[in-house]
């Protein structure tokens, strides 16, 4: 979810900035592209979209205020309830990918199909974690995924804190053999979120046998995060969880005290080959040119530990209503409108990089 976030953010910014470039007095009423390739200019573009004022009034609406009210918060809420949690390569994230191949063929959208994708199976199993020194202490924890397992009785090791991937490079001796806990300040999703997905990694490399990481969080209820995490080759692999803030800063205040912290972790994470899935397609085939695409989409998976109603039920069913209300009122845009919903998004954007790949020709 970060990295691809990250990428979508930026892909954003280029095209705003592209669109407003062009609201700057000197760009009106020239061309769009530098070498004067694109026919129409700004001013044509903003008069031809001026044209669709009671179209989009239309869909605005049927949305807020006619029979479609509600409608994607409804749907979303049935099907949020009914399959739950969607993890790659799980039995639910199936019974989801098949639940909307009817609910979309139902909502009489043209070439509904499944194309296929081969997706991570990462279970976390049983997981826990017990500080035994200075006091005994239940610590909540979340393995990240494609984590491995602690050996079956369990890991117990002192604890060294750190702050940075600095200072564990700095205090690479003092790391060997024990717990690392990074307690690195948020600074936003983007920057910080490389502890997670590098922690195990760096933490491997000066000998450490499992890392615990603060989860990438502003704010905290003591509720630790899971994500993906990656690891290296020729790197070993060790068992690596997210902890809560409000335990990451104990044990940081604990350390700078100078007081030993021992802990006894066990996580049984489990990775099976990798199993079929499917992304999601539907469309609204194009009038005048039907081999232009404009694609909206969102994924279907999530993570295990919750239902993915906002990340990204809400993101795909915004998506899905954008052609529903279309549909609805009779319209058939020029282009081909598609919808997909991507699989495995969670394990690294995998149903998303595969559609890429496939159809980047066209
Ligand atoms: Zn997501």
């Amino acid at each position: 979810q970060a990295i691809c976030g990250k990428v979508k953010r930026e892909k954003m910014k280029y095209v705003f900035l592209v669109f407003f470039m062009n609201l700057l007095p000197q760009y009106a009423g020239k061309s769009l592209r530098r070498d004067d390739s694109y026919p129409k200019t700004f001013e044509d573009i903003k008069n031809e979209i001026a044209g669709y004022t009671d179209i989009a009034k239309a869909i605005i609406d049927l949305a807020v205020h006619g029979k479609a009210q509600n409608r994607s918060y409804e749907r979303l809420a049935v099907f949020a309830d009914t399959i739950g949690p969607r993890l790659s390569g799980s039995k639910n994230l199936d019974a989801a990918i098949k639940y909307m191949f009817s609910a979309l063929q139902e909502d009489g959208l043209e070439n509904v199909h499944l194309e296929p994708v081969k997706v991570p199976h990462w279970e976390r199993g049983e997981e826990f974690a017990m500080m035994l020194e200075p006091r005994n202490h239940s610590i909540a924890i979340l393995g990240l995924g494609s984590s491995v397992a602690t050996p079956p009785e369990g890991i117990t090791a002192e604890v060294i804190v750190v702050a940075s991937f600095d200072e564990l490079h700095k205090r690479a001796q003092e790391a060997k053999g024990k717990i690392v806990v990074y307690n690195e300040p948020f600074i936003n999703y983007g920057e910080t979120v490389r502890y997670r997905s590098q922690g195990a990694v760096e933490a491997a490399k000066v000998g450490a046998v499992a890392s615990l990481i603060r989860s990438i969080a502003s704010f905290s209820i003591y509720s630790p995060h899971t994500g993906w995490q990656n690891y290296q080759p020729d790197v070993p692999q060790i068992p690596t969880a997210c902890i809560s803030v409000e335990d990451a800063e104990m044990m940081s205040r604990m350390s700078f005290r100078g007081t030993k912290i021992v802990v006894h972790l066990k996580m049984g994470a489990k990775t099976y080959p990798d199993s079929p899935s499917f992304n999601t397609v539907a469309e609204i085939v194009g009038s005048k040119y039907p081999e232009q695409i404009v694609l909206v989409s969102g994924h279907l998976d999530s993570w295990d530990v919750g239902q993915g109603a906002m990340d990204d039920g809400g993101g795909a069913f915004i998506s899905w209503e954008a052609l529903s209300l279309i549909k609805d009122l009779g319209l058939r845009p020029k282009r081909t409108l598609r919808l997909v919903l991507w699989t495995a998004e969670e394990q690294g954007g995998i149903g998303a990089e595969q559609y890429y790949q496939l159809h980047k020709v066209n």
